[in-house]
């Protein structure tokens, strides 16, 4: 019998460029397997590294503009002049498979699956510094000097929306993050609101078959 809802969870991990997004969703896809990430579509250039259809779906601002225009994206944003965009396609699917789905988006886009899909649970990653995030970012080796200072900035305006989100996790050691954002998917499904009604007739129904065959008469509604 389901004791507990078995539909998958969607979770949104938002948190400043360099902050370790990335290097923890990767970690808590391999360590959980009952997670898919979502591939996002951007039409900023691929980096060194980045796969087609792996890290995201690359295109053009012209293809991503049709894109908008015939509605392909859950949501979308503009980030560091560029558009990302989460499609619609298979997260329904995984969710009815019981496989929780992450998204790793900024926030404007994870504003708008607030708006969307209440249920989702949304955790902000944020680094232990700014001087580790800027160390972080200059380290990663990816973008200019001045596209580094913009999405530094950028940091400043998003650590002032963690209150939107329901979690926070600050990434100071690897493991301790992605153990804590695992953690929270698994308290997640221990939520009150995720028992099946069934479930707990049986329990009650269970009572009365005992009480039966102890011979121990009582009345329908026990009033303990
Ligand atoms: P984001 O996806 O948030 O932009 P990344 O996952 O790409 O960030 O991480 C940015 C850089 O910081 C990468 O070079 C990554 O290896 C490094 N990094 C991530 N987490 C940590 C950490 N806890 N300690 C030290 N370096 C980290
Ligand atoms: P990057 O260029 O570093 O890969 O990503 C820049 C920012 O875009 C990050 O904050 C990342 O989380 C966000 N992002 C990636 N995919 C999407 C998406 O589908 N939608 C939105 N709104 N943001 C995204």
């Amino acid at each position: 019998m389901k004791k507990t809802k078995e539909e998958g969870q969607l979770i949104v991990i938002s948190g400043p460029s360099g902050c370790g997004k990335g290097t923890i969703v990767k970690e808590v896809l391999k360590t959980n397997d009952k997670t898919w990430g979502s591939i996002s579509c951007t039409s900023r250039k691929p980096r060194k590294g980045d796969v087609e259809g792996r890290d995201y779906y690359f295109l053009s601002k012209e293809e991503f503009e049709k894109g908008i225009k015939e509605g392909k994206f859950l949501e979308y944003a503009e980030y560091a002049d560029n558009y990302y965009g989460t499609p619609r396609g298979a997260i329904q699917e995984k969710l009815d498979q019981g496989i929780d789905v992450i998204l790793e988006i900024e926030i404007q886009g994870a504003l708008k699956i607030k708006e969307l899909l209440e249920d989702t649970i949304f955790i902000f990653i944020l680094p232990p510094s700014m001087k580790e995030l800027k160390k972080r970012l200059e380290g990663r080796n990816t973008e200019t000097k001045d596209k580094i200072t913009k999405r530094f900035l950028t940091a400043y305006k998003e650590i002032n929306e963690v209150n939107k989100y329901n979690y926070v996790v600050v990434n100071d050691e690897v493991d301790l993050a992605v153990k804590k954002v695992n953690s929270i998917l698994l308290s997640e499904k221990c939520r009150v609101d995720r028992i099946e009604e069934s479930y707990l007739n049986s329990l009650e129904e269970e009572i009365h078959e005992i009480l039966r065959e102890d011979k121990i008469f009582i009345n329908e509604k026990l009033n303990i």
